[in-house]
């Protein structure tokens, strides 16, 4: 599937600013594929996701949520919000709020009383507590655990779910469907993980069969006798993604970083930029469908895939750092254990976190970036390409480089900020760096200092690597930062 995405790729460029399909009636199908790991998009047989890549707004490294569980992550794929809104941080179903974030086709109907939709799907907890409060008026349940002794026979309850929703398709009327596979999972797990990772043969062989699956349902959506006049969005993505021999349930890139592919005539080809997450898919089908979003049913996702999403343009005497204030989304609520925030346009391979300021300000935001729970060092890193500004670089340019950093309770924990300047090669060609700070100074809401240094930016300098790192002392990492900000300008 690499040539798919390298064409996607070039269909950006090429792509008019007249997407979608006009007056068309909008339509969704989510489909759900527990366990999809980004890697097996280039390695496996999939012919049914180059179809949909061949429009599509995808991204390989969506961030799915910190538990990389599957009831977590299903809660918050048909619901829009978080796991600490939704109240599931793994299968046990314990504590749900879905009273509070209802299915992703109970908004719908909720707003459309007259629409029609269908839901088919394996997982009991999901079934009880999600899929049949939301009323859908076709159902397909047939229970994962019945069927896995054996993923290999006919029919699985993958296959299943899928026959019933090739039928449900069928129907003239339907306005928008949801569908989860949960075989590959099983398969990755097989073998005491051994079979988690894109490498394996049984893996591939199992999304083949999935694709398979997707595959009849996008000819069952074609051969719909109103398709013509019809705007079909399909959205596929995944609940976690997981390493061989490990599984899921790590907060790790591994396990966090999943497919996310929006495709259809609405669709806007390219990737996502920055990464999207669980959540957007509720909201990008809701999006979609007309529905108005109501800022009272405090929804999590965004919207994504339907209009150009690109990097920031950088310029002299702007804010290189995107996101550097952390109000890009928001903070996490409360402080349960293990709660970690992926940031967004940031690589965020562990544990650093966003958190709400106790009082916020005007020159604070709302936001800060945290430690969080990993209890020792948490890095969050960007890399921003300055190639548009070469010319300006290479005759001469300075920087200036502020934080607010420091240890939230004014302890021992504490914030460092460090620039690495790259040249065209991705060889150091320099650095700057904001020292590691741990004071307490009143008066800023969350004991944070403003740091700042400024110097010459090397010659030949073509990107710009900020890393902050949060170091803990012991326990939780309390060290912080804040409004970080990178400006060149002209000497
Ligand atoms: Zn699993």
């Amino acid at each position: 599937m690499l040539a798919a995405v390298a064409a996607s790729l070039l269909a950006t460029c090429a792509q008019d600013a007249s997407a979608g399909a006009g007056d068309a009636e909008p339509k969704v199908l989510l489909v759900f594929i527990d366990g999809f790991l980004p890697g097996a998009i280039t390695v496996a047989e999939t012919p049914a996701l180059d179809r949909l890549l061949e429009h599509a707004a995808w991204s390989l490294r969506a961030r799915a949520e910190s538990t990389t569980i599957s009831g977590s992550g299903w809660s918050s794929f048909v619901n829009g919000v978080h796991w600490d809104k939704h109240g599931v941080p793994n299968n046990e179903f314990k504590t749900p709020h879905f009273d509070l974030y209802p299915h992703v086709l109970q908004r719908f109907k909720e707003a459309r009383p007259e629409g029609v939709t269908a839901s088919a799907q394996s997982w009991k907890p999901i079934q009880d507590g999600l899929a049949l409060p939301a009323k859908p008026d076709h159902v397909s349940f047939h229970d994962y655990y019945a069927d896995a002794d054996d993923y290999w026979d006919e029919p699985s309850a993958d296959a299943k779910c899928a026959n019933d929703m090739v039928r449900f398709l069928g129907e003239p009327a339907l306005d928008a469907a949801v569908i989860m596979f949960g075989e590959l999972d099983g398969v990755g797990h097989s073998d005491g993980n051994k079979n988690y990772h894109a490498g394996s043969e049984l893996y591939r062989k199992m999304l083949a069969k999935v694709d398979g699956h997707l595959g009849r349902l996008l000819d069952a959506i074609e051969a719909r006798a109103s398709y013509p006049r019809e705007d079909w969005l399909v959205i596929v993505s995944a609940d976690h993604a997981g390493a061989q021999g490990e599984g899921h349930g790590k907060n790790t890139p591994a396990h966090r970083e999943i497919p996310f592919l929006v495709s259809g005539p609405s669709a806007h080809p390219g990737e996502i930029w920055p990464p999207p997450k669980t959540p957007d898919v509720a909201v990008t089908a809701l999006a979609h469908l007309g529905v108005g979003l109501d800022p009272r049913w405090k929804l999590d996702g965004r919207a994504v895939g339907l209009a150009p999403s690109v990097r920031p343009t950088v310029r002299l005497g702007g804010n290189l750092i995107f996101n550097g204030d952390a109000e890009y989304e928001r903070a996490q609520i409360g402080t349960p254990d293990r709660l970690d925030v992926s940031i967004a346009g940031w690589e965020d391979p562990g544990w650093m976190t966003v958190h709400a300021h106790a009082s916020p300000s005007r020159d604070s935001g709302r936001n800060f970036f945290a430690g969080g729970y990993g209890r020792k060092d948490a890095v969050i890193r960007q890399t921003i390409d300055v190639t548009a500004l070469a010319g300006a670089i290479d005759g001469g340019a300075t920087y200036e480089l502020s934080a607010y950093v420091g240890g939230v309770k004014g302890g021992a924990d504490s914030a460092s900020v460090a620039v690495r300047f790259q040249g065209a090669n991705g060889d150091e060609v320099g650095t700057a760096q904001l020292e590691r700070e741990t004071a307490f100074e009143l008066g800023r809401p969350a004991g944070l200092l403003r740091r700042s240094v400024s110097g010459a930016v090397p010659a030949g300098t073509r990107s710009v690597v900020v890393e902050v790192t949060a170091h803990a002392e012991n326990g939780k990492n309390d060290g912080a930062a804040d409004e970080l900000s990178l400006v060149l300008r002209q000497e």
